[in-house]
């Protein structure tokens, strides 16, 4: 059996049209399916519409989340919530064209574990998104020893095997195209292009993405931490070298200078980084709360499926 997971948060204007080619490309296989949509507490009408779907094909589940807990839970409990041998995770709003699944199937057939997609061009998103993206990506997998590659998103298939793999992290702040990185097994890339969103808007503003771009970093690298120690170390250094200048200024010559503009520069300029770090330090730390919290990374009110 295939699963199908896809993640909906306020949806209402494309969930008729990637039910409908979703169920087109899968159902042309001729075996066994499921199509899990998981709301993400949406606050339109995209329930109401699933659960109509629902109503008339028993091949989908719907799994309402109590409120909107973020894309990365919601993949998470759509991977907790299936049945399937293979697994396929891909956006409601078909930029992630469906038609790619045959192929990644296709290469799950021949024993690959994951198939993530790469994206080759992305249409239609703002030059400022795939500037950061692109800026981005490249700055994690420079930051991290595991391998993370560049350019995919959470269109992908998992196996059976990597999805149970990943049920058994129970780490908070998701960051799942890492995780999936992260355990293993024969992993392989298909490159397509990523479309336009058929309609509605991006449900990522700039406060989501950036909270994902420092979970990912956050989550497979300490070493902002050490770049922290090492800019400490250096600001130690300096400060010392400059000491001895200044001491020696002060005993062996006339000329002490009396400059209140360098030192007001020093102090706010040492201040700002002392603050960063402290920030950065702090950023871990949440993290270690949020462990320690050890709250579920969803709750669902109700999961609707035929069985
Ligand atoms: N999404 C979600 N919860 C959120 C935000 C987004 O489940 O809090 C879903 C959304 O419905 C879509 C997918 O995650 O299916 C990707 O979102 P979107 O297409 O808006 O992101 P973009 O492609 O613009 O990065
Ligand atoms: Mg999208």
């Amino acid at each position: 059996m295939f699963s199908i997971i896809v993640p909906v948060y306020n949806e209402e204007a494309v969930i008729n049209e990637s039910y409908a080619r979703l169920t087109n490309v899968i159902s042309s296989l001729n075996k066994p399916y499921e199509l899990i949509f998981v709301n993400d507490g949406s606050k339109d009408k995209t329930a109401e519409i699933i659960g109509g779907i629902q109503k008339e094909d028993g091949n989908v589940t719907l799994v309402n989340f109590s409120r909107n807990f973020g894309h990365q839970a919601a993949i998470t409990a759509g991977m907790d919530y299936a049945r399937g041998d293979a697994m396929i995770i891909i956006d409601a709003d078909l930029q992630d064209p469906p038609e790619v699944i045959l192929d990644m199937i296709k290469l799950w057939g021949q024993g690959y574990d994951v198939v993530y997609g790469k994206r080759d061009k992305r249409e239609g998103e703002t030059f400022f998104k795939l500037l950061t993206a692109k800026i981005y990506y490249r700055l994690l997998s420079s930051l991290t020893d595991i391998e993370i590659p560049v350019d995919t998103g959470d269109f992908r298939l998992i196996s059976r095997k990597v999805c149970d793999a990943m049920k058994n992290l129970p780490e908070k702040n998701r960051y799942v195209r890492g995780l999936v990185s992260w355990v293993g097994f024969k992993q392989v890339s298909l490159t397509y292009v990523r479309e336009e969103r058929f309609a509605g808007e991006t449900k990522y503003p700039l406060r989501k993405m950036l909270k994902l771009a420092v979970d990912g970093v956050t989550s497979f690298s300490y070493k902002p931490l050490r770049l922290a120690t090492m800019i400490g170390f250096s600001f130690s250094v300096f400060s010392f070298l400059y000491l001895l200048y200044v001491l020696y200024l002060k005993v062996f010559t006339t000329n002490t200078i009396s400059g209140w503009a360098s030192i007001i520069v020093i102090l706010l300029f040492s201040q700002g980084i002392v603050l960063m770090i402290l920030g950065l330090i702090g950023e871990y730390i949440g993290r270690i709360y949020e462990e320690a919290k050890n709250r579920p990374n969803y709750i669902v009110n109700e999961v609707i499926r035929k069985d």
